[in-house]
């Protein structure tokens, strides 16, 4: 199948998963996965359309992006080291995968003699999995808390997680039903608008949806397996 072809398939997988729900489908976007992916399959991508670019690395990303067309925003979907936040930052419109003070107070610092604001999303932990980067779902609202109060560069965004694996979307349910929760408490308590969530990949994008997702952060349904 070609990326148009996969591309309309995630569109239409997506619109069914609104319908199921009574949600507006124009209001659920898609960030396209490009990791490991050449170059020339992000521009393919973007010359169809999406509403966002999504890397986990943030020196593979800083050596595609200058090869595609500008005007669509990448996200940084994965671990944020403190020694390459600001390659992160001239590479990436939006980190989704702020976990800790220390990154969040580095991103600010870096930011503030730019008066540059970067839209960040909190990764949370959700299954509480030894091993895996975010912060856990208790702690959350420390970070929430510090993002508001002491990084007037970062603008909070919402709520990103990768529940812990499993084949059967059904079984991730419950965790991007614990992420609305979540932010629907955080958002309540500390005062903010809506907290907008981003969850769901290839093999649950579905599910997420049904279960509120704002983006939803797909890869290997649109490019195919990765090899690298
Ligand atoms: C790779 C990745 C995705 C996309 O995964 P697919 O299974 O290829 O859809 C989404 N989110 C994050 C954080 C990832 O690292």
């Amino acid at each position: 199948m070609t990326v148009a072809e996969t591309l309309r398939e995630v569109r239409e997988r997506m619109a069914g998963a609104c319908a199921r729900v009574g949600r507006d489908s124009a209001r659920v976007r898609l960030v396209a996965v490009s990791k490991t992916q050449p170059a020339e399959a992000v521009a393919a991508i973007l010359a169809l359309g999406v509403d966002a670019i999504g890397e986990n690395r943030v020196q593979e990303a800083a050596a595609k992006r200058p090869l595609v067309p500008a005007g669509t925003p990448w996200h940084l979907l994965g671990p944020l080291q403190r020694n390459k936040a600001r390659l992160a930052l001239d590479t990436f419109d939006c980190i989704e995968s702020v976990d800790r003070l220390e990154i969040a107070d580095r991103l600010e610092l870096l930011l503030a003699p730019d008066g540059r604001v970067l839209p960040v999303f909190i990764e949370v932990n959700i299954g509480g999995e030894p091993q895996k980067s975010g912060v856990l779902p208790g702690q959350t609202r420390d970070l929430a808390e510090h993002v508001l109060s002491g990084c007037p560069h970062l603008r909070l965004g919402g709520l990103m997680c990768i529940p812990p694996y499993d084949p059967d979307p059904e079984r991730s349910r419950p965790h991007f039903a614990r992420l609305r929760e979540l932010a629907e408490r955080l958002a309540a308590g500390l005062g903010l608008g809506r907290l907008e969530l981003s969850m769901g990949m290839s093999e649950d994008f579905e599910v997420a949806i049904e279960e509120g997702a704002d983006w939803v952060r797909v890869g290997r349904a649109l490019f195919g397996e990765r090899t690298g």
